[in-house]
């Protein structure tokens, strides 16, 4: 009998690695938690190493990772606690693991996830911010490795079930004539404009359809999400930035489309329960139940289709020149996204500074061409600088 595939799950304790872990549990022939990462909440992550009994547990210092093996040896595990950037590096390429979720927030995931990829695993993708990036490094690591990538936003998931298993050779080759990507509009999708700017983060937080960490959430109601996921599209799909059409849908049944030349248009349609691509792409090629309910559309009714409003939404419309400005104009849009929603999040700006501190940082720092990682870690660098000094400054 095959061993169960070992899987690493780098941000355990957020909300992707926790459904990650709740369809893991259960098919316990067919995978086994080997490794699971915290940065935060770490009586959460022993609860996880009690539940899944996991080979190694990794934390962001040494004095949470001296009391959480302490605890743990205590609980009568094995489980042996590793630390930081090496630990998360170690139990992504670990010889054993076969899976790596890679579902850490932002920034901070792409090392690891870049590990796992050149250690050739079977990598699932959520960390887009990781691929935004470092897009043109992580998809060259790709195709020097044997790793397999598979897309975990639900979109991407989506996108990647209507397409083709030959895609790679080149959308155009196989008959596609552009990419419907679906965005709910977020809470704010019918708030006056004149009110965004007053809007709490208790209120950006509450997603009328899913429910996901608090970085995730605020960029989906700032849309800078969907603007995120442009940029991963056009990677991961080898996609130009007006081959992606964002298509506002606010039932979220449809995950995305696939609009080929011969007038078809292929759709992949669900719950929205993120267990649904995450198990697709832990089976895959195979399909295994993921807990989600079936989908009753005689029960929804309805579904809705509109264009997105760039006015209400300027990070969209800032993604997408990022996206067709390419070098380090990615790397640089998304890390002042991070302190910017970072401080919205902390009650210091206001919902709508996010897109002036994106705006402003990209004004004044030049995208220049990537040739190595250090390239873009620079870039990310200086983003941040900039952001928090706009921040300091407000607006200076
Ligand atoms: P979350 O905030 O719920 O969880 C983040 C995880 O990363 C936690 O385990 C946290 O401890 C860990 N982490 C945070 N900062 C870290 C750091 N500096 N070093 C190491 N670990 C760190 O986030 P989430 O909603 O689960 O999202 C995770 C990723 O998946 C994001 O990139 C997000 O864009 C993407 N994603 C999420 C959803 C969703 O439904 N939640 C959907 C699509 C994509
Ligand atoms: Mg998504």
């Amino acid at each position: 009998m095959n061993r169960p595939l070992q899987v690493t799950v780098l941000g355990a304790t957020g909300s992707i690695g926790l459904s990650t872990l709740d369809v893991v549990a259960r098919h316990p022939q067919h995978y086994q938690a080997f490794a699971l990462t915290a940065f935060s909440r770490i009586a959460e992550l022993r609860a996880l190493c009690q539940r899944h009994a996991p080979r190694y547990a990794v934390v962001a210092d040494a004095e949470q990772a001296r009391a959480l093996q302490a605890q743990l040896l205590a609980d009568g595990l094995q489980t042996r606690v590793l630390v930081g950037e090496g630990g998360l590096s170690e139990v992504a390429v670990h010889p054993e693991v076969d899976v790596v979720m890679a579902a850490i927030v932002g920034a901070a995931g792409l090392r690891p996830t870049l590990s796992a990829v050149q250690a050739d695993k079977r990598v699932l993708l959520a960390n887009k911010e990781a691929l935004v990036m470092s897009g043109a490094l992580f998809m060259q690591a790709l195709r020097d490795s044997a790793a397999v990538l598979l897309p975990i936003d639900s979109e991407h998931n989506a996108i990647f079930q209507c397409l083709p298993g030959n895609y790679s050779n080149g959308l155009t080759k196989v008959g596609v004539r552009r990419i419907l990507l679906t965005a709910s509009g977020g809470p704010f999708r019918e708030l006056p404009v004149e009110r965004l700017a007053a809007v709490t983060p208790e209120q950006a937080c509450a997603h009328p359809n899913w429910s996901m960490g608090r970085k995730i959430s605020v960029d989906s109601a700032s849309m800078m999400n969907k603007g995120l996921e442009l940029i991963e599209a056009c990677w991961l799909f080898d996609a130009r930035p007006d081959q992606v059409e964002v298509v506002v849908h606010p039932q979220s049944v449809i995950h995305s489309m696939v609009d080929y030349i011969d007038g078809s248009v292929l759709a992949q349609l669900g719950n929205p329960d993120m267990r649904t691509p995450i198990a697709h792409a832990l089976a895959w090629p195979e399909r295994i139940d993921s807990g989600v309910s079936p989908l009753d559309l005689l029960q929804i009714g309805q579904l809705e289709f509109r264009a997105p409003d760039e006015q209400r939404f300027p990070c969209l419309r800032l993604a997408r020149q990022a996206a067709e400005q390419c070098g380090t104009a990615p790397a640089m849009l998304n890390a002042a996204n991070e302190i910017a929603v970072e401080a919205f999040l902390q009650g210091r700006i206001r919902f709508t500074e996010i897109a002036s501190i994106i705006e402003s940082v990209l004004e004044r720092q030049a995208s220049v061409a990537v040739r190595c990682l250090e390239d873009v870690l620079a870039a990310d660098e200086q983003a941040r600088r900039l952001a928090m000094g706009w921040l300091d400054g407000r607006g200076c």
